[in-house]
């Protein structure tokens, strides 16, 4: 990728303050360090550019990799959706009724019905399943789907992380025999993301939703939750229980070995490009963004540091050691650019190349290259003939360090508050766990008090002490937060 001839000013001097003024840190490297466009006239949609569409295909590429090797099968099923289809389930019709976009004609014809761009796909693949399901022998079926899907977002749209065309996401729809087998997958689910969101070092939390808050439709449902660097909760992912609710909407029934009919169980879990906008945001730094090297559109930069009278044998090396690392599976790239030295440091420690190669006549003769770390600034000689084991170990370690310093901001931003009647002692930013009795009114009013949404709860964590709100013994702890 050349970027010979380009507009940007000859000094990048990205130098915003991640923590102090998040938002116009996220808005300003977003499109500096070339992920996206924002300046398509349609709100909420987004234009998607080479670096950016390749770093969000490695990320989504993990988890399409994990839902196959746990025997979940790609699919695809269409975008538009009959409304009576739609209306079928009367909670999900309610629950998504204000964000659905709806088709009423072309340009000079009014439709004979309503169609609706799908905000997610229960509907249109569950009337399938019905036609497809017929005894407990179908069963189980775990399929998923990598498509965009459209909701009208009434709050403030915000890039990548709260849009209208969500661009990217993967949902995956299960349907069991059984109640036990719904549950089993739940727990399977949960491991799928766990697994993903580990291998993007972003540090989570696990909760039950509150019924309240529970996904249109749904019995249950568990949210992955993250903190982002202006200290609000953010949700990274759902994997939702729907019971028989659609199966009865949809009249899905199946034969049983008995021979009787019955309801099946069903679930579904879904991820999208949101994922990368966090990772963006969780890893990066006042110099820009940093990417871990696994979903890095580069991984490798070499810079050519010129010195006159040696320029043949120094790009000579560059060139030999470009070839040798893209050997070798390195997703590498060459900066030959007429930027000076410094500017080109600068620019690709703003586009978050983990490491960089620097060769200048001393390397030549020492036969080595001098290794810079993104995340720590650290830099190293390397003899030529260490260094491919060298990249690997010190990716290995840029990514354990990525992950550890996310882990750190996360646990520093939960805070245990026990006693909430010093409105003072209420932190204003990260999550706060209150120990809560369970109900749904001692939970809405405490969302009230604190002025912060509940997240969830983790039914396995028992609290002590009483609810706030009754007084009575506290079930468990209710995680409240501002939140995207
Ligand atoms: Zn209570």
């Amino acid at each position: 990728m050349s970027t010979k001839g380009s507009k940007e000013p000859k000094k990048i001097t990205f130098m915003k303050d991640k923590y102090n003024e998040f938002h116009e840190w996220y808005d300003e490297i977003l499109e500096k360090a070339d992920i996206i466009d924002k300046r398509y006239p349609v709100k909420g949609c987004l234009i998607w550019k080479p670096y950016g569409y390749k770093a969000l295909k490695l990320t989504m590429n993990i988890l399409k990799r994990l839902l196959e090797e746990t025997g979940h099968e790609e699919v695809y099923f269409p975008t538009l959706i009959p409304e009576e289809i739609f209306a079928l389930e009367k909670d999900f019709l309610e629950g998504f009724s204000g964000e659905t976009f709806v088709i009423e004609g072309t340009l000079s014809k009014r439709l004979d019905r309503k169609l609706l761009l799908r905000p997610t796909s229960e509907t249109v693949m569950y009337y399938m399943f019905k036609l497809w399901l017929k005894s407990y022998r179908d069963l189980p079926i775990k399929l998923y789907q990598h498509v965009n899907v459209f909701r009208y977002e009434t709050k403030h749209t915000r890039a990548i992380l709260r849009v209208r065309e969500i661009a990217s996401f993967i949902e995956a729809h299960t349907v069991h025999a059984t109640k036990e087998d719904a549950e089993k997958q739940i727990r399977e689910a949960i491991e799928i993301y766990k697994k993903f969101f580990d291998s993007l070092y972003i540090p989570y939390i696990i909760l039950r939703t509150p019924k309240w808050d529970t996904f249109a439709g749904a019995e249950y449902n568990y949210d992955f939750f993250t903190v982002m660097p202006d200290g609000r909760a953010i949700e990274l992912g759902s994997v939702i229980n729907l019971g028989q609710k659609f199966a009865k909407a949809f009249d899905i029934k199946v034969q049983m070995a008995d021979e009787s009919f019955q309801y099946v169980w069903q679930t579904c879990y879904g991820v999208s490009e949101r994922v990368i906008g966090v990772l963006l945001s969780i890893h990066g730094d006042n110099r820009g963004l940093i990417f871990p090297t696994n979903i890095a559109p580069i991984q490798i930069v070499i810079v050519p540091v010129i010195f006159k009278g040696k320029e043949e044998e120094i790009l000579s090396k560059c060139r030999s050691i470009y070839e040798k690392l893209k050997s070798e599976g390195f997703r590498v790239h060459i900066d030959l650019t007429d930027r000076s030295v410094g500017d080109k440091y600068y620019y690709w420690e703003m586009k978050g190349v983990p490491l960089r190669i620097d060769i200048g006549p001393k390397e030549v003769k020492q036969e080595a290259v001098t290794v810079a770390r993104r995340d720590t600034g650290e830099k190293i000689l390397v003899k030529d003939e260490e260094l491919v084991s060298k990249l690997k170990e010190l990716m290995e370690d840029i990514n354990r360090n990525l992950y550890e310093r996310a882990k750190k901001w996360l646990n520093s931003n939960i805070h245990t508050l026990i006693d909430i009647s010093d409105k003072s002692k209420i932190p204003e930013k990260g999550i706060v766990k209150v120990p809560w009795c369970g109900r749904d009114e001692c939970g809405l009013e405490l969302e009230r008090r604190l002025g912060k949404e509940a997240l969830g709860f983790n039914p396995e964590e028992k609290a002590h002490g009483k609810c706030p709100i009754c007084g009575e013994k506290a079930e468990t702890w209710l995680y409240l937060s501002k939140k995207y």
